[in-house]
């Protein structure tokens, strides 16, 4: 008898790109990285790194659509002698944005689960389809294969209804499934199960908040490693300042630029999602760019940076209300893992909520997760690097791992 297999390819599908990392689940070992971008252009491009060689490959020209996106991934893994025929493959997990209230845990893709993920794109109009089309271009690949779906809602549906209800008429909530979903749940999730290992505790134990802090950004309230909180509403628009997001705004702002701005509903939408936030308040939403020109004096970077560290800050406190005790903060992602000055800045003044930052450990740059706060404070600070990709993978092979899993078990 052949041994089960062990290796978990994971696809994170968007609207333009693909990003893949193949896994081998017996060490939670990466054999291959990539990513292909700008999809349907001319100017497509696919990175492709194998681990154990140490290669970096790069491809430059027109891919057409993502069939033709995972059909060239399909060729480099089989160039490295990991091609997706290989029996050691177990499972393709694939990161699904939006389950809304129906998908709570990792669940095996039928034609069933493909329905009701179609049947949430208009609450997920970027995302869904881009994950449906990765979904149906790697069945075609591997039609034996289980293919999982994990996904970014799923670890919000412990939120009780008193924080997952707006404050609307449930005729219309219910009827167009209006609530607070909550996004980036895969890494909430692993991040405050990752804090709790810090402290040498068990999730179970911890009440945790989790500041994920990337070009997008949510936070969330997490006790006894259940969410009870997320800052991220029915799409990812709500809660902080994002790199091009606007979060959090009185939601008459919207009816002002249609009657008075005379803007249209896809305008305000591209305004909102795509140029507000860090970048429209500066023109930069990358934070390396930001500390480098407040740095040197620019108005309106500090300004934005004081924006996006004063609706953190409120977030952070209004958690602590919601959590009542709070045993940790960790910050997470591109901005909570590598800017110092962003997590030293979120925590300033917070040392009567039990929260402060060394400014050495704070320095300090790490891979690792590591606390940030000095000896003996209330709640501990950290920096906890997130690991979605492991995170979908260790799901999915939970799961499929036996090999016994039929495709389309889904119970
Ligand atoms: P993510 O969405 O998690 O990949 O985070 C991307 C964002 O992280 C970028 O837009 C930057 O704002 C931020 N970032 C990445 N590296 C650094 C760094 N060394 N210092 C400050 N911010 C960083």
């Amino acid at each position: 008898m052949s041994p089960s297999p062990t290796r978990v390819l994971v696809l994170n599908s968007g609207s333009s790109s693909v990003k893949y990392q193949l896994l081998d689940m017996r060490d939670s070992s990466r054999l291959a990285v990539g990513l292909v971008e700008r999809i349907g252009e001319q100017t497509s491009r696919l990175r492709h790194t194998c681990l154990d060689s140490g290669d970096t490959r790069e491809a430059l020209g027109p891919i057409a659509d993502h069939e033709a996106a995972l059909k060239a991934v399909a060729e480099e893994l089989t160039r490295d002698g990991l091609g997706l025929d290989s029996p050691e493959l177990a499972a393709i997990g694939h990161r699904v944005v939006h389950g809304g209230m129906f998908f709570t845990e990792p669940t095996v893709i039928d034609d069933a689960v493909l329905a009701e993920i179609e049947r949430l794109i208009p609450v997920a109009p970027l995302h869904n389809p881009a994950n449906l089309t990765g979904i149906r271009t790697a069945q075609a690949l591997r039609p034996d294969l289980p293919q999982v779906a994990v996904f970014d809602t799923a670890f919000h549906t412990t939120m009780p209804e008193s924080a997952a209800r707006y404050a609307i008429d449930p005729k219309f909530a219910d009827r167009y499934r209006i609530r607070r979903y909550g996004f980036h749940g895969t890494s909430h999730a692993y991040v405050s199960r990752a804090t709790a290992r810090l402290l040498g505790r068990t999730p179970e134990e911890v009440n945790v908040i989790v500041l994920h802090l990337g070009n997008g950004a949510s936070a969330s309230a997490v006790r006894g490693g259940r969410c009870v909180d997320t800052s991220m509403g029915l799409t990812p628009l709500e809660g902080l300042v994002m790199g091009t997001r606007s979060g959090d705004l009185d939601p008459a702002v919207i009816f002002h630029l249609a009657r008075v701005g005379g803007m249209s509903m896809d305008e305000i939408d591209t305004l909102l999602n795509k140029r507000s936030g860090l970048f429209g308040l500066c023109g930069d939403n990358d934070m390396r760019e930001i500390r480098r020109r407040i740095d040197e004096g620019d108005e309106a970077a500090r300004l934005a940076f004081d924006i996006y560290i004063h609706r953190l800050k409120k977030y952070i406190g209004a958690y602590c209300a919601v959590l009542g005790r709070v045993d940790a903060v960790a910050f997470t992602a591109g901005v909570g893992e590598n800017a110092a000055p962003v997590r030293e800045a979120a925590v300033a003044g917070l040392e009567g909520l039990g929260l402060a930052v060394d400014p050495e450990l704070n320095a300090v740059r790490a891979d690792e997760p590591r606390l940030i706060s000095p000896a003996g404070t209330r709640v501990a600070v950290a920096v906890v690097p997130t690991d979605e990709e492991l995170e979908i993978a260790t799901q999915t092979y939970a799961l499929v791992g036996t090999g016994s899993a039929p495709v389309g078990n889904n119970s």
